[in-house]
């Protein structure tokens, strides 16, 4: 657009244009008209543009969407990891262990994760950079794995160190972790063992099961790429006491008893197993919530009801028709009343509705393991009407 007839170009007159910018000149306000191919072109003139539409981004939610798909698509960990095993809660561990519920974590969340390894590498370039020694993979090119109870419990050290300014002829286990600003805080004035016991008890796994006697911790503050540094020294008694622990929760049959009985206890509010342990979700019909397995002492699964010797992961995950709840896995709402090994019959009384029902297949008041992990609201469990509907149109309970 060009004017033509504008106060600033010696026009006099015409529409007011409210998006000349000009001052007015002799009380007259500005104006202009709008030609197209006129030279007189205004400095002055800020020509209206059409507004652009609310700008609609999509590539971060696609970028989470994405993290999202792989981690749908990756195996849990079928073993309990020395990262875990300082957490404050065994049955915590033990469910983890069981696969009674896979923690479902946003694409922003498994996103920071992958931050946290990226640090990895920059941590031990900054080592390598000040003159260390650093090995952080063995010569299959993988991280270094220590392993304990026949396989059951393992871990993978972020490396080993020789040569830091503070002890130069002593190996160092490295273990390499992120901070906020407010962990970063607590670790500045309490220390790895207070502020992060679950590090500290990583870290003590590592030295227990290598032999290493010290470990230098190191955490980067993500909001100013500050570095905190803590040496620490292998304490024998708490090795042991953490391999102890871990070996409770790998062969126990039933879970630990809960920290807390108290649904609105602060621990368990913030617990993703929270369902499991204070309402009355049951975990997933795998193998590993199976009355029929057991984990053995090489680091394999036993079916008793099949026979088999070593049950592979996949096929856990999986689980079969045959699978019976252990019973104290219902014991929210339901207490066992019987049970029958040759039919492979668990009998429960619901105390939701008062009702008794089966774990087992084929009978009228039978619910198999699927159905009673899929009933969201468990009276359906033993329910008559349920069970009418299940006979009429051989269907299941799926939700
Ligand atoms: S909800 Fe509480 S008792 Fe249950 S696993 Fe979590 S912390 Fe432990
Ligand atoms: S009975 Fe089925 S679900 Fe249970 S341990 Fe054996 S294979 Fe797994």
């Amino acid at each position: 657009m060009l004017c033509r007839a504008c106060v600033h170009a010696g026009w006099r007159k015409f529409e007011a244009v409210p998006h000349c910018k000009a001052p007015a000149r002799d009380g007259e306000r500005p104006t202009l008209t709008f030609v197209p191919d006129t030279k007189d072109r205004c400095d002055q003139f800020e020509p209206t543009m059409p507004e652009l539409p609310a700008p609609n981004y999509q590539t971060a939610a696609a970028i989470y969407a994405a993290y999202e798909a792989r981690e749908v698509a990756t195996l849990p960990r079928p073993y309990l990891g020395a990262s875990a095993i300082g957490h404050h809660c065994a049955r915590y561990l033990w469910l983890s262990f069981r696969l009674a519920k896979r923690e479902q974590f946003g694409g922003r969340m498994l996103r920071l994760f992958q931050r946290g390894h990226r640090e990895e590498a920059i941590f031990i370039e900054d080592l390598r950079a000040i003159g260390c020694e650093v090995h952080d993979v063995g010569a299959d090119g993988k991280q270094f794995e220590v392993i304990a109870h026949g396989g059951h419990f393992r871990g993978h050290m972020d490396g080993a160190v020789l040569g830091l300014p503070e002890a130069p002829g002593t190996w160092h286990l490295l273990e390499f972790k992120t901070s906020n600003t407010k962990s970063f805080a607590a670790l500045q004035k309490q220390g790895v063992k207070e502020a992060q016991f679950k590090h500290w008890a990583q870290m003590q796994t590592y030295m227990a099961l290598t032999g290493l006697t010290r470990a230098m911790y190191m955490s980067v503050r993500k909001e100013t790429d500050e570095i905190y540094t803590e040496r620490l020294e292998a304490d024998a008694e708490a090795g042991r006491g953490i391999l102890e622990r871990a070996e409770q929760i790998i062969f126990g049959a039933e879970p630990p008893a809960r920290i807390n009985n108290d649904p609105t206890w602060w621990e368990c509010k913030m617990c993703s197993m929270h369902p499991l342990c204070h309402s009355t979700d049951v975990p997933a019909p795998t193998c590993r919530s199976c009355a029929h397995v057991t984990p053995e002492r090489d680091g394999t699964w036993t079916c008793e009801r099949h026979n088999l010797r070593d049950v592979a992961f996949e096929h856990q995950l999986q689980g079969c028709q045959a699978h019976r709840f252990i019973p104290i896995l219902l014991d929210n709402w339901a207490d066992k009343v019987d049970a029958s090994d040759a039919d492979n019959v668990v009998e429960y009384r619901n105390r939701l509705t008062g009702l008794c029902f089966s774990n087992a297949e084929g009978g009228a008041n039978d619910y198999s393991s699927i159905e009673i992990h899929a009933a969201a609201d468990k009276r359906a469990i033993g329910n008559p009407d349920i069970e009418a509907l299940k006979a009429a149109f051989d269907a299941k309970v799926a939700g």
